[in-house]
């Protein structure tokens, strides 16, 4: 058999991480197998449908780097197909016409839900056709559903599930409109685009009984399936806005790697030993649909960061600094300098957890200064390091070699001449030349702040400790 995936969604809103561990998976299985990968928009509810929706769904896609080898198709390109198909279904006696008002259907809904039965068509058109033609107005075409009996879905994750026939009704295939309905089009596309392997969330599993009574009216062959449970929210209700961003492009903006996020959607439900931190590479080597969990996971956007922390720290210097520059950027930060900037990048990797943290905290090295921080100053800047900075001051002034050696060699001489220990000098003198009282090892910080901005910051800090010690 040829392996194929496909990740269908519906373009009504933006790229749902949730949807994207479902892409994930599907991507994994069909490049682990060396089949193919479908993407399809299921675009059909055209009023939810929004282009913008679209384009979020395919910048995200991209942004991920999840590549697929077929589509996008668009089911609103494929209408004359799914017509073809409800007729198919009609003359062949596995579909009707339903002429029941609204009214009607409501009002048996309403008997339903008072005498406590589960809200289900009751087959009114189903008996004979010729009956209906005398029938006018307009009608949905309905599938006829076996009354009896029961449909076995085959599931790689959660075994054989059985469904009893009478859970189901027959359910629309087309609108009054004519046009096609989820149903219909997810079963007819799945058929032509011959998708082995339909992996998707467990949200499915009666939609998946439904549909396979329309594959086997059409005659077509059983994909295989594979339901994965819900992703939740640390509190085991059903991951929403409530718990955070969803949207995949807010993780962008928040500044984590595309990388980190699909490793720890990957993890979210699936597992391989205690392994959190894998390449794609070991992804797709490693991934298994026995392996996925057959309970709910929950996000935790702690651990997210933490993946994400690890991958900052380990990425390839370059890459990671591509992924960083539109941060600097969009907060002013003049980049143009390429080795300075990856020389910060460098030094900040270990220090944050995001990208955004990371250009936040880089400022101080391209000329933004934003002042003292009051806490700092109080702590760090008082009356008996005003000697030492002035001393620092003054030998930073005339270092002919501004480099992280000869600066480091500075600040110890200052240190040993005082008899005080590195940090005693060191703190206070980061504080003077960021403002704060965390940046990267001093000597590093002196060298990316450069000379003449840590003269300034270092004049301004000694003005500061002067005030406080002539208002004390
Ligand atoms: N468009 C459907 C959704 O987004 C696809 C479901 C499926 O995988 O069949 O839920």
């Amino acid at each position: 058999m040829t392996i194929a995936t496909r990740f269908p969604p519906s373009p009504t809103g933006d790229l749902h991480i949730g949807s994207v561990r479902t892409a994930l998976y599907n991507y994994l299985f069909a490049r682990q197998q060396e089949g193919r990968f479908v993407f399809r928009l299921e675009d059909t509810d055209r009023e939810r449908s929004t282009e913008q929706a679209v384009q979020n769904i395919l910048a995200g896609m991209n942004w991920l780097g999840l590549d697929y080898d077929e589509g996008p198709h668009y089911q609103t390109a494929r209408f004359a197909r799914y017509e073809e198909k409800i007729a198919e279904l009609k003359h062949s006696g596995h579909a009707y016409k339903c002429y029941c008002t609204k009214q009607r259907l409501d009002s048996l809904r309403d008997e339903q839900v008072a005498s406590q039965l589960t809200p289900k068509y009751d087959g009114h058109c189903r008996g004979s056709q010729e009956n209906n033609h005398d029938k006018s107005g307009s009608f949905v075409m309905r599938l006829k559903t076996p009354l009896d009996g029961h449909v076995i879905v085959r599931d790689e994750i959660r075994g054989d599930v059985k469904i009893e026939n009478s859970q189901l009704d027959d359910l629309i295939i087309a609108r009054s409109d004519g046009t096609p309905t989820y149903h219909l089009t997810v079963v007819v596309d799945d058929i032509d685009m011959e998708i082995s392997h339909v992996i998707r969330g467990d949200d499915h599993l009666s939609n998946t009984a439904r549909q396979i009574h329309i594959i086997n009216a059409l005659n077509a062959q059983i994909p295989v399936y594979a339901h994965i449970p819900m992703i939740n929210g640390t509190d085991g209700k059903r991951l929403s806005k409530r718990h955070g961003a969803v949207s995949v492009l807010e993780y962008r903006e928040n500044g984590i790697l595309p990388e980190a996020l699909l490793n720890y959607l990957a993890r979210l439900g699936w597992s391989h030993g205690d392994q959190e931190i894998f390449s794609m590479d070991e992804m797709r080597e490693l991934f298994s649909l026995s392996a996925v969990n057959k309970s709910a996971a929950a996000f935790d956007p702690d651990k997210l960061l933490w993946v994400n922390q690890q991958y900052i720290q380990s990425m390839e210097i370059d890459r990671l600094a591509s992924y960083a520059a539109p941060f600097f950027l969009a907060r002013g930060l003049d980049i143009e300098a390429r080795e300075k900037f990856v020389a910060v990048v460098d030094a900040q990797r270990t220090r944050v957890k995001d990208l955004m943290e990371m250009a936040d905290k880089s400022a101080p090295f391209f000329g933004k200064f934003s002042g003292h921080e009051e806490s700092a100053v109080k702590k760090h800047l008082r009356g008996v390091v005003a000697e030492p900075l002035q001393a620092l001051r003054e030998r930073l002034s005339e270092l002919e070699d501004w480099s992280p050696n000869k600066l480091q060699a500075i600040v110890e001489q200052v240190a040993e001449e005082r008899e005080l220990k590195l940090g005693k000098i060191a703190q206070p003198l980061r504080v003077a030349v960021t403002g704060g009282s965390a940046s990267p090892g001093i000597e590093v910080t002196l060298w990316l702040v450069g000379r003449e901005q840590c003269l300034e910051r270092l004049d301004i800090a000694l003005q500061l400790i002067r005030d406080r010690v002539s208002s004390a």
